[in-house]
């Protein structure tokens, strides 16, 4: 089995997901005692949410690639980025490692391709869904992105950042996806992409009658299938 080695921090409460489910993962393919072989460095989310507020993504860049290479030189075999909104700086770590790095929009959008969809509607964050580094990486795939209106987009991504990233789950929060999502399919969405990695805490699949892109989910599946290959 190879050692993954995850970039987490953005939040803490995602990337706890991601340990957990990487080893649910290990164990239900090589059953028994098995788990995964992990290695995490975690960041301090506020220092790279400040620098990514004042626009400086060249420096977050050079944080998270920095994480990337300590974690090939302490043994790791891969990179997982866990979060989508920080695949705005993919090229920087990927490029800062000789291992693989497996990119959530390319995970996701093989997942899209394989249930059939082409249209499918984008939750995440304000940067996820207003920038085109996201996007245009789906699209890239044959797939048409929606997002939601305006107002929509700003209250989705402030319920991320206000609450799922402090662990905080509220069921107001939960029906305004769902109301979200409800006018997505309206508009011609096909399925929902999950695209930040702290949604599947507030809904998952199970709320959804369209397919759900579970991001976190598809990015540990597709991390435990290159470590297990
Ligand atoms: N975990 C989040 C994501 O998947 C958002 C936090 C961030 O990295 O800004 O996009």
């Amino acid at each position: 089995m190879r050692t993954i080695g995850f970039i987490g921090g953005m939040s803490w409460v995602s990337t706890a997901e991601y340990y957990r489910l990487a080893n649910e993962e290990v164990a239900r393919r090589l059953g028994g005692l098995h788990s995964a072989r992990i290695l995490l460095e975690s960041v301090d989310f506020a220092e790279i949410e400040e620098l990514k507020l004042a626009g400086r993504w060249d420096e977050v860049g050079v944080r998270l690639a920095a994480a990337a290479a300590r974690l090939e030189t302490a043994g790791a075999e891969l990179i997982v980025l866990c979060t989508n909104t920080m695949h705005h700086v993919a090229g920087p770590v990927e490029a800062a490692v000789t291992v693989p790095f497996v990119h959530i929009a390319d995970t996701t959008a093989s997942a899209i391709t394989a249930a059939g969809v082409g249209r499918v509607g984008l939750l995440g964050t304000a940067f996820t869904m207003n920038e085109a580094f996201y996007r245009d990486r789906i699209a890239g795939h044959g797939i048409e992105v929606l997002v939601p209106s305006d107002d929509d987009r700003r209250r989705v991504s402030e319920i991320i950042y206000d609450e799922l990233c402090l662990d905080v789950v509220r069921d107001e929060s939960r029906t305004f996806y769902l109301d979200v999502v409800e006018r997505l399919v309206a508009s011609g969405a096909e399925g929902i992409i999950l695209g930040c990695t702290e949604i599947e805490l507030l809904i998952d699949q199970s709320h959804l009658a369209v397919p759900a892109f579970q991001t976190t989910l598809l990015h540990v599946q597709a991390a435990v299938d290159l470590a297990l290959a």
